[in-house]
């Protein structure tokens, strides 16, 4: 016998085609309303877009797990100090933003993976040695000139 919808093969006695679900015989229990629910409930080949979404489903909260690692503060400080080197508190600034860093990376190292924020730390700490290598460079030009001038003078 063969469905009259889609024409697929179905053995006698079948309630529900099995290719597109269609119910075939009309002296079934009236339990719920004929829709394509009702054949993938009493038959055990789901069809194929019915396996998938449990698993996508499932899937997800391991995707969202890494991204609830915390930064570490630290690291976060690092960076903030790091930005205000550059742009309010040279040298102070630069300071903090190194000594945090530093701090950030031994408590993201022993941490074991609940800390993250190593790129902050990084940058923090590579903003922070700039600013300090910049303002030394400033000084040692600022003396040089202070030199000269001092020679000029005598
Ligand atoms: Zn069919």
């Amino acid at each position: 016998m063969l469905c009259p919808n889609c024409n697929a093969v179905v053995t006698q006695g079948q309630r529900f085609c099995d290719n597109c679900g269609l119910r075939l015989s009309a002296d079934v229990a009236p339990a719920s309303a004929p829709t394509l629910q009702a054949p993938i409930s009493q038959q055990s080949p789901l069809p194929p877009s019915e396996q998938s979404q449990p698993t996508t489903y499932q899937a997800q909260p391991g995707i969202y797990a890494p991204a609830v690692v915390p930064n570490s503060n630290m690291a976060i400080i690092s960076l903030v100090a790091g930005i205000l080197a550059w742009a309010l508190l040279p040298v102070i600034g630069a300071i903090v933003a190194v000594v945090c860093g530093h701090i950030a990376r031994k408590e993201i190292r022993e941490s074991g993976g609940r800390l993250s924020g190593q790129g902050l730390a990084l940058a923090g700490l590579i903003l922070g040695y700039t600013q300090l290598a910049l303002a030394a460079l400033s000084a040692c030009l600022l003396l040089i000139l202070f030199g000269l001038v001092a020679a000029g003078t005598a």
